[in-house]
C-alpha cells in the first residue's frame, strides 16, 4: 500500500544533465512514496538511464537536487552530501539493479559472496550469519542453493539478474532502482522475473523505480508512470489512466505500439 501521509522516500527536483550540446535530462522532477512503484518509460535514448544514475548516486547532475529519506528520518540531498555520506546512502537506502549484470556483479566472486558483500562492506563479519543470509536470498530469488559457490560468469542472463536483485535487496534498502530489469531475457524468463519482482516489492514494502522501454513491464510493476522523450518528461499519471487514455502524442504512439505486439 502507498503511504500518502509520510514524507516521500525520494524527491527529485529540476534535475538536468548535459553531455556537450545534448540535454540528456532536462529539468526533471518526480517523487516516490513508501510502498509505491514508479515506472519511467520512453524509447531508447530518452534519458532514462542517465536520470536513474543521478538518482542512484552514480553520476552528478549539472543542476537540480535528489533528496533521499535517510534512516535517521531527515531528507538528505544526495549531491550536496559528502562522498562518504553518499556512499553510505547508496549502500543502505538506494540499490541500483544495473541494466548490464557486469556493472552490478563481482564476476569472479561466488554467488554467495556477491550477495553478502554489501553486508560485509557495512561491517558484518559473522560467518555463519553471512552464510545463512546468502542461502536465504538465493532461495528468495529462486536460484538453486547448490549454486552458492558458482561464479556469476557461469550463470544465464536471467540468473545473473536474480543474483543482482538479491545483492541489491540484502541490505533492505528503502528504494530499489531497476534499469531495464527484463532487458535481454527470453519472454518466459521475463514473465517469471516480473512475478518475482512484484512479490518481493510487496513483501518487503519498499519503494521502487523501474526504468523500461517496455510498457508491458511497466504495466505489471508500476502504479504510476513518468513518460520521457528526448530528455524531457512529456506525461505523468496513474499507469491505468495513461494506458487507457494517453494525452501526449508520443505516449499515444508508445501505447499504440505496445498494443500491437
Ligand atoms: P535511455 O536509458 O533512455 O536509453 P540514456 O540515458 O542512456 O537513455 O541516454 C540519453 C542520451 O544521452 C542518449 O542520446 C545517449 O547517447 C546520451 N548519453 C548517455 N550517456 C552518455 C555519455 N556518458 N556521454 C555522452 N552521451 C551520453
Ligand atoms: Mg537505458
Amino acid at each position: 500500500m502507498i503511504d500518502q501521509s509520510s514524507q516521500p522516500v525520494l524527491d527529485v527536483s529540476n534535475v538536468s544533465v548535459r553531455f556537450g550540446s545534448l540535454m540528456a535530462c532536462s529539468d526533471i522532477s518526480l517523487s516516490v512514496r513508501a510502498g509505491e512503484v514508479l515506472g519511467i518509460v520512453g524509447e531508447s535514448g530518452s534519458g532514462k538511464s542517465t536520470l536513474l544514475r543521478c538518482i542512484g548516486g552514480y553520476s552528478r547532475p549539472d543542476s537540480g537536487s535528489v533528496r533521499v529519506l535517510s534512516r535517521e528520518g531527515g531528507a538528505v540531498d544526495l549531491w550536496r552530501a559528502d562522498e562518504v555520506a553518499r556512499m553510505q546512502l547508496r549502500q543502505a537506502e538506494l540499490s541500483l539493479v544495473h541494466q548490464n549484470p557486469r556493472d552490478g556483479l563481482l564476476m569472479h566472486i561466488s554467488a554467495g559472496g556477491n550477495i553478502v558483500e554489501p553486508l560485509m562492506a557495512g561491517g558484518e563479519r559473522h560467518y555463519e550469519k553471512l552464510l545463512s543470509t546468502a542461502e536465504d536470498w538465493l532461495a528468495k530469488v529462486e536460484l538453486p542453493t547448490g549454486r552458492l559457490k558458482s561464479v556469476p560468469a557461469e550463470f544465464s542472463g536471467g540468473m545473473q539478474k536474480r543474483l543482482q536483485i538479491a545483492r541489491s535487496l540484502v541490505t533492505r534498502p528503502r528504494l530499489l532502482l531497476m534499469d531495464e530489469p527484463t532487458g535481454g531475457l527470453d519472454v518466459s524468463v521475463q514473465a517469471r522475473l516480473l512475478d518475482l519482482l512484484r512479490q518481493l516489492v510487496r513483501e518487503l514494502k519498499i519503494a521502487a523505480i523501474v526504468v523500461t522501454h517496455d510498457l508491458a513491464v511497466a504495466r505489471v510493476l508500476a502504479q504510476r508512470l513518468v513518460v520521457m522523450k528526448d530528455g524531457e518528461v512529456v506525461e505523468t499519471g496513474l499507469t491505468d489512466q495513461i494506458l487507457e487514455d494517453p494525452q501526449h502524442p508520443y505516449t499515444q504512439l508508445l501505447v499504440g505500439a505496445a498494443l500491437r505486439i
